[in-house]
């Protein structure tokens, strides 16, 4: 088939981006040959014009949707009015987040910051913090549960379980350990006096999305009470209402002391945030921690305003009511591919485990037009933006069915 001239510009622009990342960038992400330049809603389109429905939303970061008039106008407007101050000033919007999130999380306080990472750091500081106040600056443990993810920096790293994260990075910070989920037993013989804290993620995502069990969340708090240990939530991925509540950890009965979250504060803009309980709160004095960029007013008004859509403006009753819709039709889905073993999660988070590896249905999703992505392996991870339809999920597990009956075909022939 011959190309018209946009073909082959198109063609041309997407070689140059390559080649040029491939000659510039230090090479940290395998990435997929596709070139994404814009998106509406659940649809981002690439450089040549194909469209595909976006059920990871940027790893659970577009939480409005892509191109969302109304965050537009938001971001818009502050880069008009300031975008930055820095920390040494007050600005009318830090006070305002952190009570919306107050009142969301029952945590009276926060300190914002731009990552999911450094709202880990920033939980691992604060919870040492506190036990060097308390007089016990020995207690500097911390019991992490294996097949974590808390992110990239040094902290976050050392209670990051997959080992090809760790190793060519170590020494990491001392005194981690180890904790199979859903394991109390052992979680009651990690947690001794010298722990300053349990972290967890209440549903693991890079590892499988895999919902913590009540069973276990109640060992957690036991053995919580019992030790005197805090309890750091790390909700970068499954918090502020992707679950279809508030946070997942208020679903097990956790009362976590600190919560990290991120990803879908912001809907794009990045921020992360860590919310404390006042008691740790206060062991933190002028000049411990600090960022330059940490709620800054544009991403203070695009957190703000997701806010507002998720609390004031139904969104978070929506996400129950598509995760449920969701929840029966991968349910449906499983019962009809025996490729599936099973279905994991809870609002817009799922798992899809698989009895293969899942790279050759995200590849063919892709072609079929669907952005997906696979985690540990044999999982496939959705992760759609929180304002999808119902029509678009339909759309979504039409395609699904589509390529795992065209690669149960496959196997079979
Ligand atoms: N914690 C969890 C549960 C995550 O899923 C992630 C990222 O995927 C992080 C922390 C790190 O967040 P970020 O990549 O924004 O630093």
């Amino acid at each position: 088939m011959e190309l018209n001239n946009g073909q082959k510009d198109n063609m041309n622009r997407s070689a140059e981006t390559q080649s040029l990342e491939s000659r510039h960038l230090i090479p940290t992400y395998k990435r997929i040959p596709v070139i994404l330049e814009r998106g509406k809603g659940a649809f981002v389109y690439d450089v040549e014009g194909k469209e595909y429905l976006d059920l990871i939303s940027g790893i659970g970061v577009v939480s409005l949707g892509h191109a969302h008039p109304g965050l537009a106008k938001v971001i818009k407007e502050q880069t008009q009015a300031l975008l930055h101050c820095s920390n040494l000033f007050y600005h009318p919007l830090q006070g305002k987040l952190a009570e919306k999130l107050a009142i969301f999380s029952g945590l009276p306080r926060a300190f914002f910051c731009n990552s999911g990472t450094e709202a880990i750091e920033a939980c691992l500081k604060f919870a040492r913090r506190y036990w060097h106040s308390q007089g016990d600056p020995s207690r500097t443990g911390f019991v992490a549960l294996e097949h974590s993810f808390h992110g990239r920096t040094m902290g976050s790293l050392s209670i990051t379980w997959e080992e090809h994260y760790r190793t060519p990075f170590s020494p990491l910070i001392p005194n981690v350990s180890w904790v199979s989920p859903n394991d109390p037993e052992a979680l009651q013989n990690a947690v001794t006096k010298t722990t300053a804290g349990i972290v967890l993620e209440p549903i693991q995502g890079e590892g499988g999305v895999r919902p913590l069990t009540a069973n276990f969340a109640s060992a957690v708090q036991e053995v919580c009470k019992k030790t005197g240990s805090l309890l750091i939530a790390d909700e970068v991925q499954s918090g502020l209402g992707r679950t279809g509540q508030p946070f997942y950890f208020s679903k097990l009965g956790l009362n976590p002391q600190l919560v990290a979250l991120g990803k879908a504060l912001g809907g794009g803009i990045p921020i992360g945030a860590t919310l404390a309980s006042e008691e740790v709160a206060q062991a933190v004095e002028f000049g411990d921690h600090g960022t330059t960029y940490g709620g800054n007013l544009l991403a203070c008004r695009a957190a703000l305003f997701f806010l507002e859509e998720l609390m004031e403006h139904g969104l978070l009753s929506q996400i129950e009511q598509q995760g449920a819709y969701l929840a029966r039709r991968l349910n449906t889905l499983a019962n009809k591919h025996t490729s599936i073993i099973e279905v994991r999660g809870s609002g817009l988070i799922w798992g899809i485990e698989m009895r293969n590896d899942a790279t050759p249905i995200v590849e063919r999703a892709l072609r079929h037009g669907m952005l997906i992505n696979r985690t540990d392996g044999t999982v496939v991870r959705l992760l759609p933006p929180l304002t999808i339809t119902e029509a678009e999920l339909d759309l979504g597990l039409e395609i699904l069915d589509v390529v795992l009956t065209e690669l149960d075909t496959e196997v079979s022939a």
